[in-house]
């Protein structure tokens, strides 16, 4: 099967049924399926086939899934690029990914057009303003009777996602038709997504956490999508109200913002059933306030651009852990292991490691890096966790973040969980920060409501913490860097 037939399928279900909501426009299940043949039809007269690597680079609106479904239907690769990248980000992905076609919105197209002259295999570029020197999208067209789409085998590539780059160069994971597939079912049925349901979805559409479930399970099911552009808290608190919306799906720092703001107090949620969070830790206590103040059950899962999304959640019979990612998905298998790949016993920190239908191929043309994340048919996530005697699992933390001071292990989640607790704070980091004595020091970085000293933050630690944990360096920060999905970045924190 080719993925895109989850659109094509419900399209002849439920023709009339709201697929987009866009600014107040409805765009039907019919309506969307005939542009996507459109599309297709015409993107093949451009010499798009079967096995072409494309690029894709907009914000979320309905041209966005308008252009992925037509390459997906024709067997393109879809290579998603964040629109606010710079020319040298937009040059190494496009390079590094054999892409040979693009197509940029107006928020890309001036780097686009700076990076143009080091592509090495891009042909075509198609862009959502007219231009004088590019092919205008508008004008990309075929007749749908013409239409036909190109069968994949579940092995085959659907797109080649670059891993957020919060670490290193960043590497294009090979997701195929079957990992989205599979992932899909699984992820509708988990959910227990139906044509009922409204989902509003302002996780940017490039990013794994959104494709999957925020479209692809969307149109499997029929539901109705409320797409956003931007992530404004009270603008979006207002549209979950006035839309009636059943799903939401989030970051921890977009339920970080909800709490403070005004209208969480003042507006209707009763319609939300599910707040989805992801891709980052949620602390306890955000993830307590924002389940007490909106009424609404928030289910968290784990995973990761590897596992074309998900690799634990909460299923609806399980009981809720504040603090653990949930359970592996039906049909994953999942261990902890210590750095030799044995299983460590119950509770005991290691690596997660995780094997199924959600796997990765591997990384595109990396062979090295792929043969050391996936062994054995196991995919090692590079994150730290533990599993408790209920089989619940815990993140502890990134292996690559942990912070080793004097000889001891400390996980900055577990001093972040406790600095969260504190009133005053809105959002902190913690980070190791490299000392003469200790080889490493602990570091936070905090964002506060009002003023307050660093003695005062390290003494509320001190209650709560052992004292080789306890931040020795605290920087005060008007704001985090955090990536366009909202996840902090660490990494330039740890360079200062
Ligand atoms: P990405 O590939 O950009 O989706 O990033 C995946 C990484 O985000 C994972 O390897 C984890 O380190 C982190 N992550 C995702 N979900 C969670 C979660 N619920 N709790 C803690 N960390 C998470």
């Amino acid at each position: 099967m080719n993925i895109s037939e989850v659109l094509f399928q419900t399209a002849k279900e439920m023709p009339n049924h709201a697929a987009i909501v866009f600014r107040n426009e409805k765009i039907t299940y019919h309506e969307l399926s005939d542009k996507v043949k459109e599309k297709a039809a015409g993107l093949r007269k451009y010499g798009i086939t079967n096995g072409s690597h494309v690029g894709l680079m907009m914000a979320n609106k309905p041209e966005y899934v308008i252009a992925y479904f037509s390459l997906l239907a024709i067997g393109a690769t879809v290579i998603p690029l964040n629109p606010t990248f710079k020319e040298n980000e937009i040059t190494y992905i496009l390079n590094d990914s054999d892409a040979v076609a693009l197509i940029v919105d107006e928020i890309g197209l001036g780097e686009v057009q700076k990076a143009h002259k080091s592509l090495s295999s891009v042909r075509s570029i198609f862009t959502l303003t007219k231009t004088e020197a590019y092919v205008a999208w508008e004008e990309v067209s075929g007749e749908p009777a013409n239409f036909f789409i190109e069968q994949k085998n579940p092995y085959d590539n659907a797109q080649i996602i670059y891993t957020s780059g919060t670490t290193g160069k960043p590497k294009g994971a090979l997701i195929t038709h079957g990992n989205l597939g599979w992932m899909s079912e699984t992820s509708a049925d988990l959910l227990e997504l139906t044509k009922e349901d409204r989902v509003l979805v302002v996780l940017p559409l490039f990013h794994a956490y959104a494709k999957l479930q925020g479209l692809l399970i969307c149109l499997l099911r029929g539901a109705t999508i409320y797409l956003e552009e931007r992530f404004i808290p009270d603008v979006i608190l207002q549209k979950l109200a006035d839309n009636h919306i059943s799903i939401f799906l989030g970051v921890p720092t977009m339920y970080t913002k909800f709490i403070h703001s005004p209208k969480i107090k003042e507006l209707d949620f009763s319609s939300l059933r599910l707040a989805g969070s992801g891709g980052a830790s949620l602390p306890v206590e955000i993830l307590e306030k924002v389940e007490e103040e909106m009424g609404v059950q928030i289910g968290e899962g784990y995973g990761q651009t590897e596992s074309t999304v998900m690799i634990s959640c909460f299923p609806s019979d399980i009981e809720k852990v504040p603090g653990s990612v949930g359970v592996p998905v039906p049909g994953i298998e999942l261990q902890i292991v210590d750095p030799n790949g044995r299983e460590v016993p119950v509770n005991e920190v290691g690596e997660i490691i995780f094997k199924g239908p959600n796997g990765m191929k591997g990384y595109y043309k990396k062979e090295e890096a792929t043969n050391e994340t996936i062994k054995d048919g196991w995919v090692y996530t590079g994150d730290l966790g533990r599993r408790d005697e209920r089989g619940y699992l815990y993140i502890v933390d990134r292996k690559k973040d942990m912070i080793i001071r004097g000889g001891y292990n400390v996980y900055p989640r577990e001093i972040e969980e406790v600095l969260y607790t504190h009133p005053n704070i809105v959002e902190c980091a913690v980070v190791g920060e490299s000392d003469p004595v200790f080889g490493e020091e602990v570091a936070a970085y905090v964002v506060t409501k009002s003023e307050i000293t660093p003695d005062e933050i390290a003494s509320f630690c001190k209650q709560q913490l052992a004292y080789y944990k306890i931040p020795r360096k605290i920087y005060f920060m008007k704001e985090l860097p955090k990536t366009t999905t909202g996840k902090i970045l660490k990494t330039p924190l740890k360079k200062k």
